[in-house]
């Protein structure tokens, strides 16, 4: 198999902006990727990762971007809107996780962080002070 002809890896036949169609989202696809490079619209099919047949031009709009782009001469493409966020898990999951300290039951937890006054009594400590 040619790097032409690898399944999640797309070259625009136009512009030779290598995209990469990430597994998470484009492991079973069959719809309309947009080049990063110049905004053309194919029509593209994978099944388990692998393609069903070569791009067709289409026209848009576009069902989804490539994860991540490069040009010929290995410049990035990162431009929202060229080119997709990674894949969350939880969509507005962002930064920190809420500490808790019982579950839903009412049941204590772990998992929070520790404060100071946690920490009384607690082995730890008593290396720390010597008490
Ligand atoms: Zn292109």
């Amino acid at each position: 198999m040619s790097f032409k002809e690898a399944s999640l890896i797309l070259e625009c036949p136009k512009c030779e902006v290598i995209n990469y169609l990430d597994p998470f989202t484009f492991w079973n696809f069959k719809g309309k990727v947009k080049c990063a490079g110049c905004d053309a619209v194919f029509q593209y099919a994978l099944e388990n990762g692998k393609r069903l047949g070569p791009p067709v031009d289409a026209k848009g709009p576009h069902d989804k971007v490539p994860g991540f782009a490069q040009t010929k001469d290995w410049k990035p493409i990162t431009t929202p809107g060229k080119v997709s966020s990674a894949p969350q898990a939880r969509e507005d999951f962002q930064g920190k996780p809420i500490p808790i300290a019982k579950s839903k039951r009412g049941k204590p937890v772990s998992g929070k962080p520790l404060t100071a006054d946690d920490l009384i009594g607690s082995v730890p400590k008593m290396f720390y002070t010597g008490i």
